[in-house]
């Protein structure tokens, strides 16, 4: 069996009516794009996060002519033929990307879902609904207190055991910010995981100072408090706080995580299937996690990221956000199978997407 294509499908969803923001980003827009891995043989391997200049660059010429069974080969190709290779970065998360789908490929080739082909720990896995951010169209965060408890407990609706939400943007201020924890921790109960995500905003003394004042909501993680690269000041919140520090979704290879895990400045590994180099790296971190007795939560939804979880022994739990503000997905790919706090991975083969192909052709076509 031989590559020969690689192709992407891109268009963009437009502006948001409600525009949301985590502590750094505002989101005012949506795209999807699609890669698919063409064979002589007619079967095709494909993932979606990736964009055209993945694909018309280099990628494509290193790949065609190729065995895609081969993962160490291909992924090598990828990484080690770039002219000056380099461990962090977009061209990562592009490997990633087509990573997966090269994944995707090999088990339609095989007939095997590929959490099996990845290692086959378990059907099913824990998942956690992500979302509580920061909403409106001005400046201020027009949905406030009240909208939050209702998507948090409107999660639990859906069947989730475990949310998560944002704190950190600069006009909520630590107080509030606390008091929005606090809300959410009354309004889902004692028995539910509160997950609190900063997303980089904040230095060491901040987070420390901030995760004693929620520690009594009994925080399930304290997620990225520091920017990606300062894993001095994460190891001193790891030592200082009982709130475990969940961190890795801005990690990239296992030469990243080596080093973000010998500075002892991560509790539980969030490496992205995609953004840290593919399904064929992340099984790399999870062993070299593993080493350490450090759980494994994939950031970046379940459609890949519980493939993951489901392969490993140290998988702990998955990210959705298929019940989220982030769900315009689930125009263009079912979602998963949640119920109960679990997703049950397919027995399809591959990553066992099922597309909704018309209404990608539809708007592919503008
Ligand atoms: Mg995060």
């Amino acid at each position: 069996m031989k590559i020969t294509d690689v192709t992407v499908t891109e268009f963009s969803l437009g502006a948001l009516k409600t525009p949301y923001w985590n502590s750094i980003i505002r989101t005012t827009s949506k795209g999807f794009s699609r890669i698919e891995v063409h064979t002589d043989e007619g079967i095709t391997g494909m993932s979606f996060g990736g964009h055209r200049s993945h694909v018309t660059g280099r990628f494509k010429d290193l790949l065609v002519g190729q065995d895609p069974l081969n993962a160490e080969a291909c992924w090598d190709r990828l990484y080690a033929h770039n002219r000056k290779p380099v461990a962090k970065g977009e061209y990562i998360s592009a490997i990633g990307v087509i990573d997966i789908a090269l994944w995707d490929l090999r088990g339609k080739t095989l007939n095997q879902p590929c959490w099996k082909l990845l290692g086959g720990h378990r059907q099913r896995v824990p998942v956690y609904a992500a979302g509580g951010y920061y909403e409106g169209t001005g400046a201020d965060d027009d949905k406030g207190i009240a909208g939050l408890v209702a998507e948090m407990t409107g999660f639990l609706e859906h069947g989730y055991r475990a949310v998560k939400m944002k704190v950190g943007w600069p006009g909520a201020g630590l107080k509030h910010d606390a008091e929005r924890v606090r809300a959410v921790r009354e309004a889902i109960g004692p028995d539910k995981d509160l997950l609190v995500d900063v997303n980089n905003a904040w230095d060491a003394t901040t987070a420390i100072r901030f995760g004693r004042m929620i520690e009594k909501y009994e925080p399930y993680w304290l997620e990225e408090p520091t920017p990606a690269d300062d894993y001095r000041g994460q190891a001193a919140i790891c030592a200082a706080l009982d709130t475990p520090v969940a961190s890795g979704e801005n990690e990239f290879t296992r030469w990243g995580f080596r080093d973000l895990i010998e500075a002892k400045a991560v509790d539980i590994v969030q490496a992205d299937p995609r953004t840290c180099g593919g399904f064929t790296e992340w099984l790399k971190i999870a062993a070299l996690s593993s080493a350490y007795h450090l759980p494994m939560a994939p950031h970046g939804g379940p459609h890949v990221g519980a493939h993951c979880v489901g392969a490993v022994s140290n998988g702990l739990i998955v990210e959705s956000y298929v019940h989220s503000i982030q769900s315009h997905l689930n125009e263009f790919v079912q979602p998963p199978n949640i119920a109960g706090g679990y997703v049950t991975l397919p027995d399809r083969p591959g990553l066992g997407l099922v597309w909704e192909e018309d209404a990608i052709q539809r708007r592919a076509r503008g």
